[in-house]
């Protein structure tokens, strides 16, 4: 199934190309705050599904409603760096997630398939694109070993991981400016990926293919990230895992426009913009690029 957001907040199954408003069928009243409904129809999904499953009606068309994130307010948005030899190599890094282990980046950095990046007024600093395959967590997961992880993961999206470069240690601030993680443009059910370690991945600037990868590259592989991740902290349902990024990052600039596809997944066009705010006495200081 292939579950979006939109309109602000309504829930729908999309259909050949058309949205079947299943708001109602899946428990979620739009207007709530914090708007938590995708995540609670995770939670409650073996008892929603089938009516969502067996929804109908005409709906309408993909391209006349406005897309959400599919995801808002997860508990946790989690991040494994290096996670690509080769990227790890253009980074110089000499480590790889195998031994580092994952980052947090905030989750109110999240935005959709119909917004735009934008770009913080921070000179002397590049933010470079890393589009990465979420792993969308379904049922709670706690000390899960990798033999059971897939067991607790409810679905697939893109994501774009965008990263002020520098060189503080903490990527934190670098990674958590507003709009700095699109997510989109849909959830796809695990049912309805075939391996999701062998998903070809790409991304454009402009017409320009920047970075091309397969998730068979990953250093750690999906079931290994939630048994890090879950050894550590509770994996609550809706949380996001970006599973890292392949070799060819680079900087993006104002009138941009980023195109993340990946295979049975879906494909998003993000425009990139300049931004005013973002500006503060750590990001001022001066770091050569790595
Ligand atoms: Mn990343």
């Amino acid at each position: 199934m292939k579950l979006v957001r939109f309109d602000g907040g309504r829930i729908g199954v999309v259909r050949d190309d058309r949205v079947i408003d299943v708001t109602a069928a899946a428990g979620c009243d739009p207007n709530a705050w914090p708007p938590t409904g995708m995540v609670q129809l995770i939670h409650a999904w073996l008892e929603r599904r089938e009516a969502l499953a067996f929804a109908d009606g005409p709906g309408v068309p993909l391209e006349t409603v406005r897309l959400d994130p599919p995801v808002v307010w997860p508990n946790k948005l989690i991040g494994f760096p290096v996670n690509y030899v080769a990227h790890g190599e253009e980074m110089s890094s000499g480590y790889t997630a195998r031994t580092r282990g994952f980052f947090m980046k905030s989750p109110s950095s999240i935005t959709g398939p119909a917004d735009q990046i934008v770009l913080p007024d921070i000179p002397g600093r590049e933010v470079h694109h890393e589009a990465e395959l979420a792993v969308i967590i379904g049922a709670q997961a706690s000390q899960v070993s990798a033999a059971d992880a897939m067991n607790h993961v409810f679905g697939y999206s893109c994501l774009l991981d965008m990263t002020v470069r520098g060189l503080e240690v903490e990527r934190t601030m670098r990674k958590s400016y507003d709009t700095f993680t699109p997510l989109g443009p849909w959830i796809v059910t695990a049912d309805e990926i075939d391996d999701p370690g062998a998903l070809e991945l790409e991304l454009r600037v402009g017409e320009r293919i920047a970075q091309q990868a397969n998730t068979r590259d990953l250093v750690i592989d999906i079931p290994a990230m939630v048994e890090m991740a879950s050894s550590v902290m509770v994996l609550y349902p809706g949380d996001v895992i970006a599973t890292g990024t392949p070799a060819g990052v680079g900087p993006v600039v104002a009138g941009d426009v980023l195109t993340i596809t990946i295979e049975q997944v879906g494909s998003m066009r993000i425009p990139v913009v300049q931004g005013s705010g973002g500006n503060n006495s750590a990001i001022r200081v001066e770091v050569p690029q790595p």
